[in-house]
């Protein structure tokens, strides 16, 4: 597992409003002079400012149930095209799963908020947000982005190393001191920022490893993807309390799957 990286830029997140320049022309500025690819702006459709777009995407999501108001609020803020292939920026905001490279996808918006808001649905502490959160599978940093405003702080850890540096020009661009991006493999956990108040996984093993437990406070919750006993992938939640572990089996959904090792 590698150090706890810093991010020269601050990002803040909390509000929404990134304090670096808010256009896509600037956002263009800044991410080539990370040496990223630059975002297409002549056929995103997506104008200089994409918070209509956003907007819409966040009214789908409460249509679909998504309730709870920090995270529909969280995903009205962070800029999803941000984080896709330029080819794909037209997408950013539709219901859909896209390919963000190594043969790794990004949840669909909904996944992302409804798995936000499992996890947010236990216990929120003072000012209304989760404690320390570790995500497992960070792929390129949304998620990492929406959690950063729900909790105080953020690890992700991920075992490609193309993908934890993707993750990691991603997030550049804006203020976000309470995202660590770890490179690693996640099914340890990430012991030294234990205990956690939330533990998300975005790909999907046979079982939620024991680490993972281990790093929960009570009170605490898992929220992973899981293979069920009929073979199939559904979303679990497990709650930490202090009579014990109690284990709910949700809907079926479709995540990669969980691996061990780094590549
Ligand atoms: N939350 C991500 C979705 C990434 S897809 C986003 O917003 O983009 C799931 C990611 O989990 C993949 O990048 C995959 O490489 C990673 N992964 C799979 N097994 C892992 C493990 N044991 N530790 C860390 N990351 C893992």
């Amino acid at each position: 597992m590698s150090r706890r990286p810093a991010f020269p830029a601050q990002l803040d997140l909390r509000t929404g409003a990134p304090i670096a320049p808010k256009s896509i022309a600037n956002s263009v500025q800044q991410t080539r002079a990370t040496g990223q690819k630059s975002v297409n702006l002549a056929p995103s459709g997506l104008g200089m400012d994409s918070s209509a777009v956003r907007a819409r995407m966040v009214s789908k999501l409460a249509a679909q149930g998504v309730s709870d108001p920090q995270v529909l609020a969280a995903m009205g803020s962070v800029e999803r095209h941000r984080f896709v292939d330029s080819a794909l920026v037209n997408q950013a905001y539709e219901d859909t799963s896209l390919p963000i490279g190594l043969g790794q996808t990004i949840s669909k918006p909904n996944v992302v908020a409804r798995m936000c808001e499992l996890l947010v649905g236990g216990a929120r502490g003072p000012g209304g947000k989760l404690g320390r959160v570790l995500e497992v599978g960070t792929g390129c940093g949304y998620q990492a982005a929406v959690l950063g405003l729900l909790a105080t702080e953020v690890y992700s850890i991920e075992r490609l190393r193309g993908l934890h540096e993707r993750a990691r020009d991603n997030l550049r661009p804006f203020r976000v001191p309470n995202i660590h991006l770890l490179f690693g493999d996640g099914m340890a956990g990430f012991a030294k920022g234990a205990p956690y108040a939330g533990i998300i996984a975005a790909a999907g093993g046979d079982a939620v490893p024991q680490a993972w437990i281990d790093q929960l406070a009570v009170g605490g919750r898992i929220v992973a993807p899981m293979v069920t006993a009929q073979g199939k992938q559904a979303l679990v939640v497990l709650e930490k309390t202090s009579a014990g572990l109690k284990q709910s089996v949700l809907e079926a959904v479709h995540f990669v799957p969980l691996k061990s090792g780094i590549a």
